[in-house]
C-alpha cells in the first residue's frame, strides 16, 4: 500500500496512521493536495477491502472469522488450527494430532442434547471426555461407535437415525433426520413455512444463499474436513450469481 502511495506522489516523511480493527486494516492519511488525496483515499479503500480477504498469517485468500471472541482474517488452513477436529484411524481416535482414546477402551457413552454431544467414559477411569457437534467429524465418530456402549434407548435411536437419513436439499448432503439437517442445521421444507415464504423454491433458495454466505465459517470448515455425511447425487443450487449479490447486499 505504501508503495502505491509513493507511486501516487506521497511524501513518505508524512505520517500515515494505521491499526487493525474488527479483523481488518484501518488506515489514516490525508494530503492537502486534493488530487493526491483522492488517490490516497482510493488506495486506502482498496487495501482495507483486501485486508478482510487476506489471511493475516500467510497472505492467502482469507475471510473474517471469530476466534475466541476476536475478529481475525484467516485462510481456512490457519483457521482450522483453532478448531479441534476428530480423526479416526483404525481403533484410535485423535483430536487434531493429539491421541484421545482407543475405541476398544471405551466403557460407556452418555449422550447429551439429542445426540449433539457425548461423554465418553474409558475403562479404569471415572472422568469422561466430552465431544460435540462443534468438533468436525463428530457424526462420523458417532456412527462408528459400537451401539452397545450406549444405553439401550440411545443405541436404538442412533441406529434408526443413521438408517433413515434423507437428502438435504439445502446443503446437498444425506444428513436430514426428522425435523432438521445434522450437517447444516436447516429444517426441511414444510407447509407451515408458507406463512413466511411464497413457496418451497423460495425457501430452499434463501436457505442455500444463507449457507453460501457462511458467516460463521461452519460450512467452509465442514467442507474442508468433515467426512460425516455423503453428498447427494441430485443436489441443485437454485440461485445464480446475480441473485446472490442482491441477497448479500440486502443482508
Ligand atoms: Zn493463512
Ligand atoms: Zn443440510
Amino acid at each position: 500500500m505504501l508503495y502505491e502511495f509513493c507511486l501516487a506522489g506521497w511524501n513518505l516523511d508524512d505520517r500515515v496512521g494505521g491499526k487493525e480493527k474488527f479483523g481488518g486494516l484501518r488506515c489514516y492519511a490525508f494530503s492537502e493536495d486534493e488530487k493526491l488525496n483522492t488517490e490516497i483515499q482510493e488506495i486506502i479503500r482498496k487495501y482495507e477491502y483486501l485486508s478482510v480477504k487476506t489471511c493475516e498469517k500467510c497472505g492467502s485468500a482469507g475471510k473474517l472469522r471469530v476466534v475466541n471472541g476476536w475478529d481475525i482474517t484467516l485462510c481456512i488452513n490457519h483457521y482450522i488450527k483453532d478448531i479441534s477436529v476428530i480423526h479416526i484411524k483404525d481403533d484410535s481416535v485423535f483430536l487434531n494430532d493429539g491421541f484421545l482414546f482407543k475405541l476398544s477402551e471405551i466403557k460407556k457413552i452418555d449422550t447429551l442434547n439429542s445426540f449433539r454431544g457425548m461423554q465418553v467414559y474409558l475403562s479404569g477411569d471415572e472422568t469422561y471426555i466430552s465431544l460435540n457437534v462443534r468438533n468436525p467429524n463428530y457424526y462420523l465418530l458417532l456412527r462408528s461407535l459400537p451401539l452397545h456402549l450406549f444405553s439401550e434407548e440411545d443405541g436404538n435411536k442412533i441406529r434408526l437415525m443413521f438408517e433413515n437419513l434423507e437428502d438435504c436439499e439445502i446443503c446437498g448432503y444425506k444428513a436430514l433426520w426428522k425435523d432438521h439437517c445434522l450437517r447444516c442445521n436447516e429444517e426441511p421444507w414444510q407447509e407451515s413455512l408458507l406463512e413466511d415464504y411464497e413457496d418451497k423454491t423460495e425457501y430452499v433458495k434463501r436457505s442455500q444463499m444463507l449457507l453460501f454466505m457462511d458467516q460463521d465459517s461452519y460450512e467452509e470448515v465442514s467442507d474442508f474436513c468433515d467426512r460425516s455425511f455423503e453428498k447427494t447425487e441430485n443436489y441443485r443450487i437454485l440461485f445464480n450469481e446475480e441473485e446472490f449479490k442482491e441477497f448479500e447486499k440486502d443482508w
